[in-house]
């Protein structure tokens, strides 16, 4: 990873892969620059927005008209928001409707990626795929996506036995992040991406809760009708830190073999919480701001983490206006679904804990009663 050409406007973030590697764009109102910049990749030539309808809406007539001011053939295919759809049989669509374009796709068809995560694993993973891979460009639109889903190359569906069961490595050629695009969220949509955040500075950046913590305020600012009223300057910087860790991390395992287990820290019982309440219930953020409460309570537990630095962060986390308490969790339930996780070794959990901010370590060896007594802080008294 090299950072490159910052300023207050813009970020560059270079996620070095060898062939494979790309920028990371973090700026204002760049989705008016896309037209250029993939215009720089391919040409003048076709460019379909994939885009989830709610997305679609919003700004998807803006990055057509960006690509078809650069001289680029441009147009929206768009499908249904939400992950029940991140499914086959709609990228089956979207590959209907590409495949059937008039004049036909080639090689050099550009695909962008206009949504959230769930737009970047779909679009990603149809680029994947459509005349065995086509490029494509990212523009991530919630926090989460920005920090998270836009690095790494991982596209894919959904299956019924499992989320994100089927897909490829696809790295993108380019991502562009748009802060302004974030100004139409939700403020707990804003929350989910920030429970990443404060994964990241645990898993790498003790620096990065200190800007969480001295920032939370003008990251969280609302307009009188509740609408985001955050300051660019500090969410391009916020933003580039966060893909500065993880490119860091994807850079030293592309393919997920061993090193990007750090990034799962919080997810384990987080994921567990997530199955165990009902994804239709809680959020992904949400979860994992609890499984990170619960992770570090473990880690205290067994002597490896000042309870001090626990505390700091389950403050830091309900001050992002994420959940610090989850009643009626069941230890017992939560521990067999961990044992049935993709993510387990033969029965064996295996967590992520934290010695202090910015180091990590995975351990293989947690036992029920752990489980049992890590999620005690998330129990109200
Ligand atoms: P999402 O894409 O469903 O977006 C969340 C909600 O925000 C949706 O209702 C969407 O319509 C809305 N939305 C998106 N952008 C908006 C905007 N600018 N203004 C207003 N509304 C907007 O979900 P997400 O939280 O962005 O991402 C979750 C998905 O990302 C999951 O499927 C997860 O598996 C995937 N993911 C992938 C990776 C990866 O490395 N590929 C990493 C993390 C998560």
């Amino acid at each position: 990873m090299k950072r490159k050409d910052n300023n207050k406007m813009q970020k560059i973030v270079t996620v070095d892969l060898g062939p494979r590697s790309y920028d990371v764009r973090i700026g204002r109102d760049l989705l008016d620059q896309l037209g250029p910049i993939a215009a720089k990749i391919v040409g003048p030539g076709q460019v379909a927005v994939i885009s989830e309808s709610a997305v679609a809406e919003l700004y998807g007539q803006r990055a057509v008209d960006s690509l078809t001011a650069a001289g680029m053939d441009a147009w929206l295919v768009s499908f249904p928001a939400g992950e029940v759809n991140k499914t086959l049989p709609t990228a089956s669509k979207l590959l209907d409707q590409l495949l059937s374009r008039t004049p036909a796709i080639d090689r050099m068809t550009l695909i962008v990626a206009l949504g959230g995560g769930v737009t970047g694993d779909l679009g990603g993973f149809v680029a994947a795929t459509a005349l065995r891979g086509l490029r494509w460009l990212q523009c991530p639109t919630t926090l989460l996506s920005d920090v998270d889903a836009s690095v790494g190359g991982k596209t894919g569906v959904d299956h019924s036995a499992g989320k994100n069961l089927i897909g490829a490595f696809h790295q993108p050629s380019g991502v562009l992040v748009d802060v302004e695009a974030l100004r139409t969220l939700s403020k707990a949509e804003l929350a989910n991406g920030l429970a990443e955040c404060v994964k990241h500075a645990i898993i790498r950046d003790a620096k990065l809760l200190d800007f969480i913590e001295e920032h939370t305020d003008a990251l969280l600012e609302e307009t009188e009708d509740g609408k985001p009223a955050f300051d660019s300057d500090i969410m391009i910087d916020l933003i580039a830190r966060n893909v500065t860790i993880k490119s860091d991390v994807v850079a030293g395992d592309e393919r997920e073999s061993a090193g990007r287990a750090d990034l799962n820290f919080g997810h384990t019982i987080g994921h567990a919480i997530e199955t165990f309440v009902g994804y239709e219930n809680i959020r992904h953020g949400e979860a994992v701001a609890l499984g990170i409460i619960a992770e570090n309570q473990l880690a205290v537990n067994r002597g490896l983490l000042e309870p001090a630095t626990a505390e700091r962060v389950s403050k830091a986390l309900g001050r992002l206006a994420l959940p610090v308490q989850q009643p009626h969790l069941d230890g017992g339930q939560l521990w067999r679904i961990m044992q049935h996780d993709k993510k387990a070794r033969g029965g064996k959990v295996r967590i992520v804990l934290a010695k202090k901010l910015g180091s990590v370590d995975i351990y293989d060896d947690i036992t029920e009663p752990e489980i049992h007594r890590a999620i005690d802080p998330l129990s109200p008294q």
